[in-house]
């Protein structure tokens, strides 16, 4: 039985999004204080969809793990954010921006979801600015912007290079406003640990207060998901280590499909390892490689100092592969190209397992000033963990987990399978395919929360007006909550001798070597039996200290890595079904003459949505047939 119906409204692909507006329900404005919206996540997302609902009149409680929603992860992001405004008039357009991102993604995401995310990219910006984002600005007083890969003209915004930081600023800004107007209720430092299904519909969330350690049981009719991506089941990864994918976890076993979960973009530009005791990888942002040059030396194992190697002997061989987009490639095809000339040999620094990025041509053309302008606190960040300077020695950078493009599958209402369970930003699958191109994200998720999900959850909860609250002494909630607890007093009993980052990073380290930059079946049917064994010895040996009263960080730990043994279970096998290459997810068996990815759109032209089944039990394959009719279907090429 096929469980999707992607919804996608008939029309021509630049009407769609503002036809179905017009024929999406409405609720009035007097009965909106009579819903209930649970928003679980505060990033670029989540903040945008609380602060709207709120706006718009409906009772909201928004939730997160930290103690501020200013945390969220989405704080981290650097380089920018994209919008087709044509400030440039390079030739950008909305379509432009829907193409760049449907090649860009290997033709893996669907053509109608992606064209509305560049349509309301435009209205995302404006929104920011007029929120008081401070945006760069160029000599003319316009917002500023520049390149980023896989792209020939400049759309991303920024704000040096702490965009997402101060987009979220804004975003919390608004948020604030509707907490003290009383339209949303914050919930900080609690963590989802499941979702509650009544009558088949989502009506609230167990999440346990990881100050007092209470498990809260929350209603509301209809719930959000804006709760990131799950990159860090490598365990190294760019993404700040209390990242974790268990609220889409556990909506996955409630029984929300999830999609494509094994497309995970590798960031080529990453601080390389540089010892077993790291706990997190840094990115050096995209946006670096508009003016820094990646190259490594011509000769292997040459071990001057870099300054000392004269340009002939130099292979800046991201220009000579590719010469249309140069240092601007997708981050798929930089990361597997640093890799080749690593595993050939020619990697530099100790571990031989890093490029040069150089910035020496760009410092003498435009000045150290105006390069510092532009990345001076990447520069910084930089020099604070390598102690050197990119104003006078190239960075070393390698690839690292980063960003996934699988997630929750969501229609195009942005509703799951489970009806009333709305998942938006990183955690849904939907506009990504399978390689995202960089500033894409924050446009995403800005535009899920601000622009589609008011629309939409408006249609959902139109018939929902006279359903009364929830109580949560329902057996429903009385289940989820003890099975929570059940979980939990499982993990502590265990009382073993090994710590959970312990096993997180060796889980880590069998998800990077087999369904890491590159994955081939051989592999994959070994990380599966790496990983039930690794389970198994979890389960027997693990040491949770404390209780699951009041703050133990070991325990908050440990819920979330018991869920990556699951997923990254669910990970391999669907890596191990898709016997092609795209995007980042790059089959050995399946690459062109020329080393690049090799897709099968006979075989494999569909989104590939999972279906949980029980613990021991396989989960059921989906698949949601992608059909072209605006970009033709053809190789992706950068050269
Ligand atoms: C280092 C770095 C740099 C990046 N730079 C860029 C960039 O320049 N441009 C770009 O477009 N993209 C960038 N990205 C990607 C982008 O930052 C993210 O994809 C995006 O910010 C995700 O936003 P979000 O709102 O979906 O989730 P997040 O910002 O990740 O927020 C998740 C929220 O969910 C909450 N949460 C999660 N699980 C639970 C739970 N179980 N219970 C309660 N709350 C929970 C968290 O507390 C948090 O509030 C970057 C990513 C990284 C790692």
């Amino acid at each position: 039985m096929n469980k999707l119906n992607a919804k996608i409204p008939d029309g021509p692909l630049a009407e769609k999004w503002t036809r179905h507006k017009a024929s999406l329900k409405l609720v009035n404005p007097a009965n909106r204080k009579k819903l209930d919206i649970i928003v679980v996540g505060t990033g670029l997302a989540g903040s945008g969809a609380a602060s709207t609902l709120g706006e718009l009149g409906y009772n909201v409680k928004v939730f997160c793990y930290q103690d501020t929603p200013r945390r969220a992860h989405s704080v981290a992001a650097q380089g920018g954010i994209n919008a087709a405004k044509n400030y440039k008039n390079d030739g950008d357009s909305v379509f432009r921006l829907f193409y760049d991102m449907i090649k860009g993604g290997d033709y893996r995401a669907r053509e109608a979801n992606v064209y509305r995310a560049a349509e309301v990219s435009n209205l995302v910006i404006d929104h920011y600015t007029a929120i008081g984002v401070p945006f760069a600005r160029d000599y003319g007083g316009l917002i500023d912007n520049r390149s980023f890969g896989g792209v020939q003209v400049s759309r991303t915004f920024y704000a040096k290079g702490q965009t997402g930081q101060q987009c979220l600023l804004g975003g919390y800004g608004a948020l604030t406003r509707q907490i003290q107007a009383g339209t949303v209720t914050m919930y900080s430092r609690r963590e989802l640990l499941d979702i509650v299904v009544v009558e088949g519909r989502a009506r609230g969330i167990i999440a346990r207060n990881l100050i007092t350690g209470e498990i809260e049981r929350h209603a509301a009719h209809a719930v959000v998901l804006a709760t990131g991506g799950y990159g860090t089941i490598y365990y190294l990864s760019t993404l700040a280590v209390n990242s974790n994918g268990s609220a889409a976890w556990k909506a996955y076993k409630k029984g929300a499909l999830f999609a494509n979960p094994s497309f995970i973009q590798i960031h080529p530009t990453s601080i390389p390892v540089l010892n077993e005791f790291q706990s997190k990888l840094t990115l050096m942002s995209e946006s670096l490689r508009n003016d820094g040059r990646v190259w490594v030396p011509k000769e292997k194992g040459d071990k001057r100092n870099p300054n000392d190697i004269p340009e002939e002997d130099r292979d800046y061989y991201l220009e000579r592969r590719y010469p249309a987009f140069g240092n601007l490639v997708p981050r798929d095809v930089a990361s597997r190209a640093a890799k080749e000339r690593c595993d050939a040999g020619y990697g530099v620094g100790d571990t031989g397992l890093s490029v040069y990025l150089d910035f020496r041509d760009a410092i003498q053309k435009q000045g150290a000033k105006a390069i510092e302008n532009k990345y001076g606190n990447l520069f910084e960040m930089y020099e604070k963990i390598t102690g050197e300077s990119p104003y006078n020695t190239p960075m070393r950078i390698y690839p690292a987990g980063h960003y996934t493009m699988g997630g929750l599958w969501v229609d195009y209402n942005l509703m799951t399978t489970i009806p009333g369970l709305f998942a938006i930003g990183e955690a849904n699958f939907s506009d990504h395919g399978a390689n995202r191109l960089g500033a894409s994200s924050l446009m995403q998720c800005a535009g899920d929360g601000y622009f589609i999900i008011p629309y939409t959850i408006a249609d959902y909860l139109s018939d929902q007006i006279k359903v009364a609250r929830f109580d949560t002494k329902r057996p429903e909630f009385e289940e989820a909550a003890n099975n929570v607890k059940g979980r939990i007093d499982k993990l502590l009993a265990v009382n073993g001798k090994e710590t959970v980052t312990s096993f997180h990073k060796r889980l880590g380290k069998i998800m990077w070597d087999y369904c890491g930059m590159y994955r081939n079946e051989e592999g994959l049917k070994k990380a599966l039996t790496l990983i039930k064994e690794l389970e198994e010895e979890f389960w027997k040996n693990v040491k949770v200290p404390g209780s699951i009263e009041g703050v133990n960080q070991e325990l908050e730990k440990a819920c979330r890595v018991a869920d990556y043994f699951e997923m990254a279970k669910l990970l391999c096998t669907d890596a191990l079904n898709r016997k092609e290459s795209c995007g980042a997810h790059f089959r050995e068996e399946s690459q062109t003459d020329t080393g690049e990815a090799k897709r099968i759109d006979s075989e494999f032209a569909y989104v590939a949505a999972w279906e949980y089944n029980g613990p021991d039990k396989e989960p059921t394959l989906h698949k949601e047939p992608l059909t072209f009719e605006y970009v033709k279907l053809q190789e992706r090429s950068y050269t």
